[in-house]
């Protein structure tokens, strides 16, 4: 039976877990602890309710989150698949239509990626974790944080929250995770100010319905000159554009930049026609101007924890990448999926054998918390580093024929297929608990 007004009593000694951010890494480390007797768990979630799945744009993830996912929950990751198409070819084109380069992904990676609505794939990960969800609810104080970093020792925090049913605090939680995405209020506060490093780069983001007659189909990119459109499309008809152009770092995208013209301006290639497909692409998100999402490109520096190791940051909030080789969500499913193990394998041991009586010292969060940011740190630093690296075509000056086949040499190719394949996951053993 599960209480939605708060977190489940169970007899017992339990682990109290509270995930903030019911988003990509929050849901995956929910989910997989969802249910367990051994664990009170509590999601907050500062969207209204399930109607933000209405909202939205479309992702790209990578073999490697797949990969992940799969190790973690077969029939998760399965159902992922079921509302997305496969991601199989790497393309890039200039907006002429001639080809740069055009390979397959399973060249450099054990399994295909996706293409998903971002919606669709929220919908399916929050799907086994709905009645833990406490939605429109926010936290608004985090007690035990003076005791957790004053002398080392980390204790139990307290946590207020506020949202529909009023304001409350759950005191004795063990464990604060951090997965509200890129600018995380937790982990501002527990972990400090979080430095934005700009990238000189506009990007922008659309969905539209297809209607292009088959000209958009998987992943592909056209360049003129650092101009460039990425389209694929996506479930069930709909086609996902990203235009980027580069910006000054920390200038503003000036309204006259959002307008039709000067998005057709920057992809029409000077005295040749431009590819049908890109064609179809300008006039789409000339059509739809006022709906185009717009951003910068930016990161910031990774960090799995904080307040006394009392709090784990996963997903965006932990490591803030530029998008260029999709790996955010990609990303964010690593880090919810190492989690998971983690915390499964020490929840575990400290189950006893069989799942028998609890036999062993108390939970060690804070050992727990280290593990798992010595697991990732060092591979979501490779993953920002690669995707920096991977955004150099889209910078002013660049020449996208060289810098483009310069991603069809073997070199970078080692790097992408260290990214979308791999050993990413780190053996969770090692993370019981000592038992007497
Ligand atoms: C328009 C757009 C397009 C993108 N395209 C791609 C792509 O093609 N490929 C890719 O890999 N990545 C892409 N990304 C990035 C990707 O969406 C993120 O990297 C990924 O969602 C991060 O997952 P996460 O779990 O860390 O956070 P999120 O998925 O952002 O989830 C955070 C959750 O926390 C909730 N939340 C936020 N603040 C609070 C709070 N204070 N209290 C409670 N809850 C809170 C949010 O409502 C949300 O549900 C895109 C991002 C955007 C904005």
């Amino acid at each position: 039976m599960v209480d939605r007004n708060g977190p489940r009593h169970v007899p017992g000694a339990v682990t109290r877990v509270v995930v903030c951010g019911a988003g990509v890494a929050g849901s995956v480390l929910a989910g997989a602890l969802a249910g367990r007797s051994d664990v009170e768990l509590s999601v907050i979630e500062r969207a209204a309710d399930a109607g933000q799945l209405d909202a939205g744009t479309a992702l790209n993830v990578g073999p490697n989150g797949m990969q992940a996912l799969a190790t973690l929950s077969p029939a998760l990751a399965a159902s992922v698949r079921a509302a997305a198409f496969d991601w199989t070819r790497w393309q890039v084109s200039l907006s002429d239509g001639t080809p740069l380069l055009d390979f397959p992904l399973s060249d450099i990676a054990g399994c295909a990626g996706i293409r998903i609505r971002w919606a669709s794939l929220y919908q399916v990960l929050r799907e086994p974790i709905e009645p833990f969800i406490r939605y429109g609810t926010t936290i608004t104080g985090v007690q035990g944080i003076a005791e957790a970093t004053g002398d080392g020792i980390a204790g139990p925090l307290s946590i207020d929250i506020e949202g529909p049913q009023g304001a409350r605090r759950i005191d004795g939680v063990d464990l604060l995770v951090a997965a509200e995405g890129r600018y995380s209020p937790l982990r501002e506060q527990l972990c400090g100010p979080l430095p934005v490093e700009h990238f000189g780069i506009a990007i922008s983001r659309l969905l539209v319905r297809d209607t292009s007659g088959g000209l958009i189909d998987d992943y592909a990119q056209w360049f003129n000159g650092p101009h460039r459109l990425l389209a694929y499309r996506v479930p069930p008809d709909h086609v996902y554009i990203v235009s980027t152009f580069p910006l000054a770092p920390g200038e503003p995208i000036e309204p006259a930049m959002k307008m039709a013209e000067a998005i057709a301006a920057r992809h029409r290639p000077a005295g040749r026609p431009m590819a049908p497909a890109c064609t179809w692409l300008v006039d789409a998100m000339a059509a739809h101007v006022d709906a185009i999402h717009w951003a910068r490109m930016q990161q910031g520096p990774v960090c799995y924890r904080g307040a006394g190791g009392r709090l784990l940051v996963i997903g965006d909030a932990a490591d803030p990448l530029v998008p260029t080789l999709g790996q955010g969500a990609t990303q964010a499913l690593e880090d919810g999926v190492a989690a998971a193990e983690f915390v499964r394998a020490m929840l575990d041991g400290a189950a006893g054998e069989g799942g028998g009586p609890k036999q062993c010292t108390p939970l060690d969060v804070p050992a727990l918390t280290a593990r798992i940011e010595a697991a990732r740190s060092a591979r979501a630093t490779f993953a920002q580093r690669l995707s920096w690296e991977a955004s150099d075509t889209l910078l002013a000056g660049s020449d996208p024929v060289r810098d483009t086949l310069r991603k069809g040499e073997p070199a970078f190719r080692r790097s992408l297929q260290a990214l979308f394949s791999g050993s990413h996951l780190p053996s969770a053993e090692g993370t019981r608990p000592a038992c007497r």
